[in-house]
């Protein structure tokens, strides 16, 4: 009998399209001897729907990017604000989610990375590939993710967190310098990052990220290098590093159209010392652990040509498209795309829901 998953894909947040690029890739990989896919759109508005079927559709076409169409057949679950707790229209979309084994919440940014889906399953008491309600919410935030990591003794950015409503004040602008850089506190796949030389440029970038984030983080930019490493943990409890894979790409940093329309480059294994590589490969697992992750997560890295390494942040679901480093990063380790999905699943299985 095959295990049933619903993988769960578009979402309320400004990652809608790169999360449907992602179940794409998801959908067209996922070994159909073993599971029986049921996909699960999310409209921007927050409709759960079944399909599309076809993974052809999740795809970008020249900057084109896809997006979910609750369309007639909306299955409305929590999630469509106003609309009260739940409100199942039972039909074709209530039988495909009745009896799923497994869910594969391949959401990116707020409503889907951040806990929220995490705690509406565990609510349910259905499994689910990745990390659970804490660390969700932990990794999508920025503030609190740098104050763990660090407490890990992780080096990470200096940086001044600004609160819905407040500025930065002129003793964090001489102490970070310049350049900076300005994120929304809560967001992904570089929407809302700014890279700010220019004094002037500040309140503008502030404001672009609070587009995404009324939180925003300002840090110092910080030198070296971009390195990623791929954890996963295994259905027997076992938790490895990938190896590293080097970034690079032609702008001024890593910003979306460098991940998803223009042409950037992955080394992998990354061009680096055997000694740094083991260290980043084992930083990332103490990040990893120091969030109490479970699953998978990308930690972004800067590495200096000394060696001085910086935790970027922790990504519980990192992107999943055909480009994608964590699915690549694993290839390359020695884990093809079919099997990495195989493993995300059979782990989830594993754990279950409820406090272990
Ligand atoms: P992701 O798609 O990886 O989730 P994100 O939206 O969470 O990205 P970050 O990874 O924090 O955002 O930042 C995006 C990019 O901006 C980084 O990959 C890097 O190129 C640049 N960047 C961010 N912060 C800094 C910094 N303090 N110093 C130097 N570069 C930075
Ligand atoms: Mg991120
Ligand atoms: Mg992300
Ligand atoms: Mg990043």
């Amino acid at each position: 009998e095959r295990v049933r998953v619903a993988v769960v894909f578009g979402g309320r947040s400004s990652e809608h399209a790169i999360s449907c690029v992602s179940a794409g890739s998801v959908l067209t990989h996922l070994d159909r001897d073993r599971f029986e896919v049921i996909p699960v759109g999310i409209s921007r508005d927050g409709a759960w729907v079944v399909g599309p079927g076809d993974p052809e559709q999740l795809t970008i076409s020249g900057r084109t990017l896809p997006e979910v169409d609750a369309g007639a057949d909306a299955l409305v679950l929590p999630g469509e604000p106003g609309r009260g707790l739940v409100r199942l229209d039972a039909g074709r979309a209530g039988e495909a989610l009745a009896d799923i084994d497994v869910v594969f919440p391949i959401l990116h940014g707020a409503f889907g990375e951040d806990g929220t889906v995490q705690g509406l399953l565990e609510m349910a008491g259905v499994p689910y590939v990745g990390a659970g309600v804490l660390a969700s919410a932990v990794g999508m935030d920025k503030e609190f993710a740098k104050k763990l990591l660090r407490a890990e003794g992780l080096d990470v950015a200096e940086g001044v967190v600004l609160r819905p409503g407040t500025d930065i004040g002129f003793a964090d602008r001489d102490r970070l310098g310049l350049p900076l850089f300005v994120k929304p506190a809560r967001a992904g796949s570089s929407m809302g990052v700014s890279r700010v030389t220019d004094p002037a440029a500040l309140d503008a970038a502030i404001a672009q990220a609070r587009l995404h984030d009324p939180k925003v983080l300002v840090e110092a930019a910080v030198p070296g290098r971009e390195v990623e490493c791929a954890v996963l943990e295994f259905p027997d409890g076992s938790v490895r590093a990938s190896l590293p894979a080097g970034l690079r790409y032609s702008g001024e940093f890593y910003d979306f159209d460098s991940k998803y329309l223009d042409v950037s480059e992955l080394d992998i294994p990354a061009k680096l010392d055997d000694e740094i590589t083991e260290s980043v490969r084992w930083k990332a697992i103490t990040a990893f652990r120091a969030l109490d992750v479970q699953g998978l997560a990308r930690v972004d890295f800067f590495v200096t040509d000394e060696g001085a390494i910086t935790v970027n942040e922790v990504n519980t679901m990192p992107g999943f498209t055909a480009s994608s480093a964590f699915p690549k990063m694993w290839a390359v380790t020695g884990l093809d795309y079919p099997e990495l999905l195989t493993t995300l699943v059979e782990t989830a299985l594993r754990r279950g829901t409820g406090l272990r």
